[in-house]
């Protein structure tokens, strides 16, 4: 097999940040998985003796806590900074952003709407920041218009631009004012363009990344829209040989939680096929 990777692909800026962060705070303890990557939060665990928290309630006085790229939510940030716990935040800047202008738009009096899953880290942690009514929705046809309302709209980062936009469409028409901030991150926006372009030029199509990660998800299913054979692994020992019979170009991209040792090794497996 000849292989081709996307020209935007793995590790983001605000992965490449938190995971320095954990490694010059050897022995630290991270409140949820710093990052939706299970090998390199093993890999950190192993060589930084870095290791994960899921209940506040467990964190001793004295412990070094690092909040995680998708954020925390309001009270829980509140009570670490209330107590005698060395904070080393490593929310990425992009998810910051949503958390504020929820807080300030809530201020103003408007409605927030979320596009995004109320499921995941992130949106959670950004809807503690609201003091308005809010949804979280994932598409248009969730949303509960009230016309006299005023409303804001944000994104979770990870998010499609074009089902971003098609929300964004229907509030226009259907609200008396809307306020957009687009906050889907530019390293998530680039990887998507790049995936779409790969996906365009080629046979089958691998994308590596965790399970959990929404914006791995989005990969595959922007892939899936222009190579039908488009796989998602998280490492190479999921590669099936018959996803590569009669195809000569493999496409690869991975997800903003992939580091390039994994990338690199699924890369190697591919080309023996
Ligand atoms: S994908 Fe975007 S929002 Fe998420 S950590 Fe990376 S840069 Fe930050």
């Amino acid at each position: 097999m000849q292989t081709k990777r996307a020209n935007k692909y793995g590790f983001c800026f605000g992965v490449k940040r938190a995971i320095r962060l954990a490694e010059q705070n050897r022995g630290a303890i991270t409140l949820g998985e710093l990052i939706h990557n299970q090998k390199e939060i093993d890999r950190l665990k192993m060589d930084y003796n870095v290791n994960v928290e899921t209940n506040l309630d467990e964190i001793k006085d004295g412990s070094s806590v690092i909040i995680r790229t998708h954020g925390i939510q309001k009270n829980d940030f509140k009570r670490l900074k209330d107590s005698n716990i060395n904070i080393v935040d490593a929310t990425c800047p992009f998810v910051t952003k949503p958390q504020q202008i929820c807080e300030k738009m809530s201020k103003e009096g408007y409605e927030i709407i979320i596009f995004g899953d109320e499921n995941h880290p992130e949106v959670k942690g950004v809807v503690s920041y609201c003091t308005m009514p809010y949804q979280v929705v994932l598409q248009k046809e969730q949303i509960k218009i009230n016309h006299n309302t005023k409303v804001a709209l944000i994104s979770q980062t990870t998010k499609n631009i074009d089902n971003f936009l098609q929300i964004v469409n229907f509030l226009i028409a259907s609200c008396a004012e809307v306020r957009v901030f687009n906050t889907i991150c530019n390293a998530t926006f680039e990887n998507q363009q790049s995936a779409k372009i790969l996906a365009k030029e080629v046979d089958v199509l691998v994308v590596v990344g965790g399970k959990q990660s929404s914006n791995t998800k989005q990969l595959l299913n922007i892939s899936l829209e222009y190579c039908k054979d488009s796989y998602c692994i998280e490492d190479e020992s999921e590669l099936k040989e018959e996803w590569f019979r009669e195809k000569k170009l493999c496409g690869i991209t991975a997800g903003a939680s992939t580091p390039d040792w994994i990338i690199k090794k699924v890369e190697d497996r591919i080309k023996t096929f």
